[in-house]
């Protein structure tokens, strides 16, 4: 039987400081879309009520049964028309339900996540893409690997100015754009030093720091600026080196060809592109949670990138993915907890690290 961990109204002193018999069963109510009957509860203290349903992603959902096929399809490389054909579901409704799942995903990622263990490597790494129209409107992506386990820290999209060569259309489309939206700024360097931060935030309890990049110059300045000069060991490696498993670089530049060839609109000569980068964003966090909790980390193994580093003690399904909310961070329930506990006391139930 459901017990609700806390009230779910952030309002309420119960939210963050529930007390043992916070609530009273008030009845059911049956669901279209669930065979069994929801079990409904009121807050003592806030009066307020709410049901088992009120801590699940889907909460208000029209067709919540196609959220874990819809996720399956966006981190299989499938745009959302073909999506929303292979489901039934409108357009419209395909892309809230995709913001949704992105949204959801990325908080899911934040709260399971926990410190790097002693003798990890981070490598970071960019890739280049561009939101709406190629050869105006670029966008860098910098990403933050552990090169062990290949767990993505984090991932981001910046606005950068285009470059390479200038055709006279291509100039034109150019100042098209700059009269339309301004002048398109370089971003780059504030999205290298958040990623950089969520390295730093999991590796805050090690005296040594590795990472690997390229030689772009940028790196050196901004890498110590977050982990500290002192404790940060900087390997670069030249992009001449080939690319292939012995590269120090390979883990990153592997996990980028996995990510072309999973957010279809990633890739090269594709017909599906983001049309702004906030959603961009948004499928990045799809591709994450795929890659860190559901995917297994290698063909043959049957582990994830996650369980490799002990954050959980076993592969995440796409419906567990989306079951419980992860809106009230290590207060939300965890995904693989049988009696709702939230992740903050699944996390030290199992031992993992957090
Ligand atoms: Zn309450």
């Amino acid at each position: 039987m459901f017990q609700p961990p806390r009230c779910p109204y952030r309002e309420c002193p119960r939210f963050a400081r529930p007390v043992p018999g916070f609530y009273q069963r008030a009845g059911f109510y049956r669901a279209k879309c669930r065979p069994h009957p929801i079990p409904r509860f009121v807050c003592k203290t806030c009066e307020r009520t709410f049901s088992r349903q009120t801590f699940r992603m889907d909460r208000g959902d029209h067709r919540p049964d196609l959220n874990a096929q819809l996720f399956r399809l966006l981190a299989s490389g499938i745009g959302l028309r073909q999506s929303a054909r292979m489901l039934g579901l409108s357009r419209r409704c395909t892309e809230l339900k995709a913001r949704k799942i992105g949204e959801h995903l990325c908080q899911l990622d934040l709260n399971l996540c926990g410190l790097l263990p002693e003798g990890c490597e981070l490598a970071l790494d960019e890739l280049e893409t561009y939101e709406g129209r190629r050869n105006t409107r670029p966008v860098t992506v910098p990403l933050l690997l552990e090169t062990e386990s290949h767990y993505v820290v984090w991932a981001e999209s910046a606005t950068i100015r285009p470059n390479g060569k200038m055709s006279e259309a291509r100039l034109a489309a150019i100042a098209q754009d700059e009269a339309r939206y301004g002048p398109r700024r370089n971003l780059s360097r504030w999205a290298i030093l958040r990623t950089l931060r969520r390295g730093a935030a999991l590796t805050r309890h090690l005296e040594h720091v590795r990472l690997v990049t390229d030689e772009k110059t940028i790196y050196p300045a901004l890498a110590s600026e977050v982990f500290g000069a002192g404790r940060l060991e900087h390997r670069t490696v030249n992009s001449q080196v080939a690319r292939m498993t012995w590269n120090p670089l390979f883990p990153i530049n592997h996990t980028e060809a996995v990510m072309r060839d999973l957010m279809g609109r990633l890739r090269r000569e594709s017909w599906l592109v983001s049309k702004d980068r906030r959603y961009l964003d948004l499928a990045l966090h799809v591709f994450i949670a795929y890659r860190n909790w559901i995917r297994y980390r290698f063909n043959g193994e049957d582990f994830s990138a996650g369980q490799m580093l002990g954050f959980v003690t076993r592969r995440l399904t796409f419906g567990e993915a989306l079951s419980w909310r992860q809106d009230a961070g290590e207060r939300s329930i965890h995904p693989l907890s049988r009696k709702a506990e939230s992740v903050a006391d699944w996390k030290a139930a199992h031992q993992v690290r957090s």
